[in-house]
């Protein structure tokens, strides 16, 4: 039996784990305890699980510590929305504990300081974003000299002029049922560039290895081809339930039926073509970020976000996101890898200052 501390319970990736587990109670799995950012449907899902459950907000370090203290769990689920996560991981790390991690900021952000305190303490960074479970599963075994990333493309895949789309457009994902942060970085690519930074950090390869291919299906979760030249792809329809199980249970520890098997009897048809970078520079900043090292990439994550909740709150234009971050890149910043939580946090500040001064 797995017990789960279930950080961000009342998201998309809390509520999509907590609905396989009411689906499926032979799951070996039992939720240790669960925290959120609003009180709201919080209770009732300590009472429907009979755990433990707090209100967490922020980077609160302490009472993280306390919170793992009471629950002991095996595992901790990090399905926080933005940059707030990292503080979370670095603690779940401390306490020599594997970590689910869903929230990419954490690894954006927190990059080999996170991959240090894991081999530090003897614990695992499971990735459970859905690319990086594939890539992560498909490496298991096999040697990889590219990875392959796939996009979905978000809502303007196809639409030519972005400047004035709205709030509600940009929300409306077309494969994904995600938080507001995440769908809003995926309209604008952001999404990708975090993600092609995540695997960069995670798996070592860097960013000239690393291509993203627009898959409207999202059917094809990422690929990795070898030096032999075969790739090699996963293939599920379109349900986070498989990334986030598959990350704290081990495959073929009996799940079973997770997601319905796809099927070809009908026929399959799967597309693939290059990301328009004019249309979507958000992902061009993050292959640059990365390659300046670790202080832009903690900027363009900060940068980032500041600007999609000014978007959010109606006080900037869709394309005034790139704009922003663009801006707020070309100052400078430190380039080797921060020792501390403090350091990281206040590139993050600088960062989202710089941002907020231009919204
Ligand atoms: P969400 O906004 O739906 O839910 C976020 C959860 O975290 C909520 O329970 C909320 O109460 C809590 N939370 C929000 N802000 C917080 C803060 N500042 N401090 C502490 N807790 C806070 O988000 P989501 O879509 O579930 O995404 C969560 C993470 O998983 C993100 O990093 C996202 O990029 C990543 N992710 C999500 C999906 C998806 O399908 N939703 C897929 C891949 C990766
Ligand atoms: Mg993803």
């Amino acid at each position: 039996m797995k017990s789960v501390l279930l950080l961000g319970a009342t998201g998309s990736i809390g509520t999509t784990f907590l609905t396989a587990l009411r689906n499926q109670p032979e799951l070996d799995i039992r939720i240790a305890g669960m925290t959120a950012s609003s009180n709201k449907a919080l209770e009732q899902l300590g009472r429907e699980f009979n755990a433990p459950y707090f209100y967490l907000q922020g980077s609160d370090r302490s009472k993280l510590k306390a919170i793992i203290d009471e629950t002991k769990p095996d595992i901790i689920l990090n399905a926080i929305a933005g940059t707030d996560g990292l503080t979370a991981s670095a603690e779940a790390l401390d306490s020599g504990l594997d970590l689910a991690l869903a929230n990419k900021e954490s690894i954006v952000l927190g990059g080999h300081f996170l991959l240090d305190k894991a081999k530090d303490n003897n614990a695992r960074i499971i990735p459970v974003d859905s690319e990086h479970s594939a890539i992560y599963h498909l490496l298991m075994g096999k040697k990889a000299e590219r990875l392959i990333i796939t996009a979905s493309g978000g809502p303007f895949r196809t639409l030519e002029n972005l400047e004035d789309v709205t709030i509600q457009e940009a929300l409306n994902h077309p494969t994904w049922k995600m938080g507001k942060k995440i769908t809003i970085d995926s309209a604008t690519l952001a999404n990708k560039g975090l993600e092609v930074i995540e695997a960069s950090l995670l798996f070592g390869f860097p960013p000239e290895k690393i291509d993203v291919t627009v898959h409207p299906q999202s059917i094809i979760h990422s690929m990795i081809e070898t030096a032999e030249g075969a790739v090699y792809a996963l293939m599920s329809p379109p349900d986070m339930t498989l990334p986030i199980l598959t990350a704290i249970i081990e495959e073929g520890s009996g799940m079973k039926d997770i997601v319905k098997p796809l099927s070809f009897s009908s026929g399959l048809s799967l597309t693939f073509s290059p990301w328009d970078r004019k249309r979507f520079p958000m992902l061009e900043y993050a292959y640059e970020a990365l390659r300046q090292g670790a202080g832009y990439r903690i900027a363009y994550a900060s940068a980032d976000e500041t600007a999609v909740n000014a978007f959010l709150n109606g006080r900037i234009g869709f394309m005034d996101i790139a704009r922003i971050t663009k801006e707020v890149l070309s100052s400078d910043y430190p380039a080797s890898e921060p020792d501390t939580l403090e350091e990281i946090l206040e590139i993050r500040k600088d960062a989202e200052r710089k941002a907020e001064a231009l919204c």
